[in-house]
């Protein structure tokens, strides 16, 4: 993501501006363009979203205006920066623009170093702020996914499986005598051990949907999305065999002479319009099992 080239929209049902600013921005951007309004919403919903749109004021059928009304409403498309480019003789509506919620706006006949400029800006501020929102949702100390965008996920793929009538499991992790462990080891070791649980988890789940994070202190999650109970309690055993199998020793933990985790893994098919608590619920419930049974196990329904 870092070395590809930002994407840059440009929306105008003139060909000529839209060629004489492709022509400026292209050698530092890709270049999309729409010559309608309604394709430039087409193009701003597509998966590889722009990171910025050059968008005409003045077009028949939908206008700009109404273009930027849609982004700035759809969840999707809202936060893609918008500088309106108008005729030197419409400047009074740029209140308009503004209230709709655009970043800027450039003025025709283009002054091409302006125009760069100013893209310039808005682009460097749209990468910072992605880059924050993705340091956001993920764990300062294991670079997993935070409990923030485990919330996000669950309550996502909640409904997509209440939609379609198909199991969410979850799995929940917890390291047994942790407390012992920095006790004994110290905070640096235990951050340490911290660690490695997280390159752990991130190795038992590879399918593209399955989703691990740091929920709070020691507690780990694995969000698997079309799951069933017997594929969930599979990969639950993994990954409590690979941390048995790392041999990181523990010499106060009364399980073993080595770090172990003890796991609890629930399934659910939601009831539309029910709420994700009871699938949290459930796991947590098998994971205090698991630890009353005697730690280092799996416990699943
Ligand atoms: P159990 O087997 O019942 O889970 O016992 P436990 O000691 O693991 O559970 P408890 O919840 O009593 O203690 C959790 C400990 O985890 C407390 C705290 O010292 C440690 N811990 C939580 N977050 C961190 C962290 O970010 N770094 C380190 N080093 N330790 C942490
Ligand atoms: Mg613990
Ligand atoms: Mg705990």
């Amino acid at each position: 993501m870092a070395d590809r080239k930002p994407l840059i929209l440009v929306v105008d049902d003139n060909p000529v501006n839209i060629h004489v600013l492709a022509q400026a921005l292209q050698a530092e951007y890709t270049v999309k363009i729409a010559t309608d309004g309604l394709k430039a919403v087409e193009l701003a919903h597509h998966p590889e979203k722009p990171d910025l749109i050059l968008l005409d004021v003045m077009m028949p059928e939908m206008d700009g205006y109404e273009v930027c009304q849609r982004l700035k409403e759809s969840k999707a498309t809202k936060n893609i920066p918008i500088i309106f480019v108008t005729a030197k003789n419409e400047v009074g509506d740029e209140e308009h623009g503004f209230n709709l919620g655009a970043a800027d706006y450039i003025t025709k006949p283009f002054a091409i170093p302006i125009v760069r400029a100013r893209v310039g800006n808005h682009i460097k501020l749209k990468l910072k702020t992605d880059l924050l929102e993705s340091l956001a949702s993920l764990d300062g100390l294991t670079g997993i996914y935070n409990r923030r965008r485990f919330d996000e996920a669950l309550d996502k793929e909640w409904r997509r499986a209440a939609r379609n009538q198909a199991p969410l499991s979850l799995i929940m992790a917890d390291v047994d005598y942790f407390k012992l462990y920095n006790d004994l080891y110290g905070h640096g070791l235990g951050d340490e051990c911290l660690q490695n649980m997280a390159a752990l988890l991130t190795r038992t789940a590879t399918r593209p949907g399955d989703l691990a994070a740091r929920y709070g202190g020691e507690e780990f999650v694995i969000l698997l999305p079309e799951t069933s109970p017997s594929g969930a309690s599979k990969l639950a055993e993994r990954f409590r065999a690979s941390v048995e199998a790392l041999k990181r020793p523990h010499k106060d933990s009364s399980t073993s002479d080595y770090v172990t985790v003890s796991v609890g893994c629930a399934t659910m098919i939601p009831l539309p319009g029910s709420d994700p608590a009871g699938l949290l619920q459930a796991a947590d419930r098998l994971l205090y099992q698991a630890k009353h049974e005697g730690r280092n196990r799996v416990k699943y329904e």
